[in-house]
């Protein structure tokens, strides 16, 4: 449940509020929102009288949240999340601009990832992506450059001014990409990965969540809500595609329909990534305009150098005169719903 605070309510009011939430045997989240303030009541309430709630001082009513995903319901905060990438070029996630971050899928070298840093911020990405820890499939194939990655990113970052979305895989990799990162990417095969996801909570850097490729819309949400239960608001909601019975014009299946739904459901911001969601390349300018179409609120792009050389995920990268030209058609499609690239 919620107890939704009126209108010019006291900070000694709120703290009582919280003060008979932990009485209760529930733990607090306090969320302000542009009119009124909320606090909302995290663990089984079920059983729990409000009567005493609802009494204090400050309280305009108690609502209960249906959704089981509570902290991420639109339920619960009216106004749209947004996340700030870091950096130096200003880049905000669920505003009325809709940033772009790009790059290669994984850092395979210095040279390679700040030359490529220029090129995306010459065509207008905000945020440069780059792989140092990577989950691969096959343990034979190339697992990432791991910390020295991470160097090379925050090299970038410094030449261009760009902020860093890196991928975190485990609980032991969290304190080094925090170090060196400004978004946290939580890949889709770790969607799940339940303690990492708790752990991320305890961190005040932004979390790019993936969707996980065979999880329903509810457990990806569920899946945020570990990040947020934990005192992290900063999510995002990435779809990347999932599996189903194609896989030959595709790599993945790219449900777009997520997007608005998501939206309906929740107030955290929603990334498109058409690489991973198609996996084809050529594919991706056409997702990446329906994607700003029907409403994301950033896109997550594979861009290379040399495409057909890439050591991973090539077959989905644009190179970078694709990539610039995607980006100046979406221009028009921004602004024809009403949003800014
Ligand atoms: C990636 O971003 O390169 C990646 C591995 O993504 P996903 O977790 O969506 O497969
Ligand atoms: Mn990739």
């Amino acid at each position: 449940m919620i107890v939704v605070m009126k209108p010019g309510s006291t900070q000694v009011q709120i703290d009582r509020v919280i003060e008979l939430v932990k009485e209760m045997g529930l733990r607090e989240q306090v969320i302000v929102g542009t009119e009124r303030t909320v606090v909302a009541c995290l663990g089984d309430d079920r059983a729990k009288d409000k009567g005493r709630l609802e009494q204090a001082g400050g309280v305009d009513r108690v609502v209960p949240i249906l959704a089981s995903y509570k902290m991420a319901s639109s339920e619960v905060k009216k106004d749209r999340t947004q996340i700030a990438l870091g950096g130096t070029l200003g880049g905000v996630v669920g505003g009325t601009r809709v940033p772009v971050m790009a790059g290669p899928c994984s850092v395979e070298s210095k040279g390679q990832i700040v030359d490529l840093a220029h090129a995306v911020k010459a065509a207008g990405a905000v945020a440069l992506r780059g792989g140092a820890f990577k989950p691969r499939t096959s343990p034979y194939a190339f697992q990432g450059l791991a910390e020295e990655g991470l160097k090379y990113l925050a090299a970038a970052r410094e030449a261009t001014g760009l902020a860093i979305v890196t991928e975190v895989m485990s609980i032991e990799q969290i304190p080094a990409v925090v170090d060196y990162a400004d978004v946290l990417q939580v890949g889709a095969r770790n969607m799940q990965n339940f303690n990492l996801l708790a752990k991320l909570g305890q961190t005040r850097k932004p979390v790019l969540l993936k969707r996980g490729m065979s999880a329903t819309l509810e457990e990806f949400l569920l899946a945020a809500e570990y990040i947020l239960a934990g005192g992290n608001s900063q999510v995002m909601l990435c779809e990347r595609g999932i599996r189903t019975f194609e896989s030959d014009y595709v790599r993945n299946t790219l449900p777009l329909a997520i997007v608005p739904e998501l939206h309906r459901r929740s107030h955290l911001p929603v990334v498109v990534d058409p690489s991973h969601g198609t996996g084809k390349s050529h594919l991706v300018p056409d997702m990446c305009r329906a994607a700003v179409a029907c409403g994301a609120d950033a896109l997550i792009l594979e861009v290379h150098d040399d495409p057909e050389h890439a050591l991973t995920d090539g077959a989905q990268s644009l190179n970078v005169s694709q990539f610039a030209e995607t980006m100046n058609s979406l221009k028009r499609i921004a602004a024809a719903v009403d949003r800014e690239i």
